[in-house]
């Protein structure tokens, strides 16, 4: 069966209406787009979904309760429950800088997006 998905390209800020025709699983033809970068991330975004995920962690013994972080990279959609849970139970420890890595989940670093 053939679908076409209708997406506006997040990559940068001209935000370009991008069109994806898929029969079967097999992308048929990118429209829309105005550059590489943004075929590439429409093709993805159909065949499999990436999120950078962002969230707050509890911080022991820091000037701040709690710390700003996200994945260094962008986790499939369907994993980001099981990484949520995973997130879930961590405590960071003081002190914590930013751009510290402050867990790993399957190869995937867990940045700090600010001190505490
Ligand atoms: S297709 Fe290219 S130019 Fe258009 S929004 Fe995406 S990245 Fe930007």
């Amino acid at each position: 069966m053939r679908k076409t998905y209708r997406f506006t390209c997040i990559v940068c800020p001209l935000g370009c209406s991008v069109e994806v025709e898929v029969e079967d699983g097999k992308v048929l033809r990118v429209r829309g787009h105005t550059c590489p970068r943004g075929k590439e991330w429409a093709v993805q975004e159909v065949v499999s979904p990436r999120r950078v995920v962002m969230t707050v962690l509890p911080v022991e013994n820091g000037a701040l309760p709690t710390v700003s972080v996200k994945t260094a990279e962008p986790v499939p959609k369907e994993k980001i429950p099981e990484l949520m849970r995973f997130l879930a139970g961590l405590t960071v420890k003081a002190p914590v800088k930013i751009g510290d890595v402050v867990a790993e989940w399957e190869g995937i670093k867990i940045v700090a997006t600010r001190g505490a």
